[in-house]
């Protein structure tokens, strides 16, 4: 895969010379190997992370380019993994997204109801057996499809789609946003992964080796 080799040669390059473990070593306190791999973190956090960082921030800036073509589905349609019993814990517990999401929206009363709205969305759920699913519209749309609350509408409204590996429908003016960034993103986050699978696993410990700076 691409993106580990591309992370596993910047962490080769760094490699102090006679060190001859790999970066999982359990390397004694203050020994080469143990140095290399706080270096290594650093990289990890100050390089990588703040470039995807960066570049994430460009996909976001390249959906100015294109426009709300108000149709609507996203106002009618929004699915969750958490039931409105979930969501409300964790609104709660303080949880941000959710608790804008149930400032909004309520739930279907079926699957059958919202497939109405949008089918190729719950037939592709389907096929990915994706079914621990909950779907949701807002009451503040109105028949015209209009937003009866638009000054005061939260930001995960104003933000919708914030990531371009959102299953949009066709009509949606973002579509081809998505189309265009969908593969750096899905390069992006396979490069989150992979920097925190490094982070976890390198024994020093990020947060102790990054924290004492
Ligand atoms: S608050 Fe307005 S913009 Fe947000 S989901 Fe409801 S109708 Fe749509
Ligand atoms: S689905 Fe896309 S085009 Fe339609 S209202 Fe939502 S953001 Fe706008």
């Amino acid at each position: 895969m691409q993106s580990v080799e591309e992370i596993q040669s910047r962490i080769d390059k760094i490699k102090p010379a006679g060190v001859i473990e790999d970066i999982f070593t359990d390397f004694p306190p203050e020994s080469a190997g143990n140095q290399w791999q706080k270096e290594v973190l650093e990289l990890l956090e100050n390089d990588f992370l703040k470039d995807i960082y960066i570049k994430f921030q460009k996909i976001l800036r390249m959906r100015s380019k294109y426009t709300c073509r108000c149709c609507a589905t996203c106002c009618r349609l929004a699915c969750s993994e958490f039931s409105p019993e979930e969501l409300k814990k964790r609104a709660d517990r303080g949880d941000n997204f959710a608790r804008q999401f149930l400032s909004v929206f309520i739930p279907y009363s079926s699957k059958e109801e919202a497939r109405k709205v949008y089918p190729e969305y719950i037939s592709l759920l389907e096929e990915n057996k994706e079914t621990d699913v909950y779907f949701y519209h807002c009451p503040k749309l109105t028949s015209d499809n209009r937003c009866s609350d638009y000054e005061n509408r939260p930001q995960i409204c104003r933000d919708f789609p914030d990531n371009p590996l959102t299953l949009l429908p066709k009509s949606c003016g973002f579509c081809e946003w998505k189309k265009k960034s969908e593969e750096t993103t899905l390069h992006l986050h396979a490069m989150i992964e992979i920097v925190e699978y490094y982070k976890t696993k390198i024994p020093v410990g990020t947060g102790s080796v990054l924290s004492e700076r």
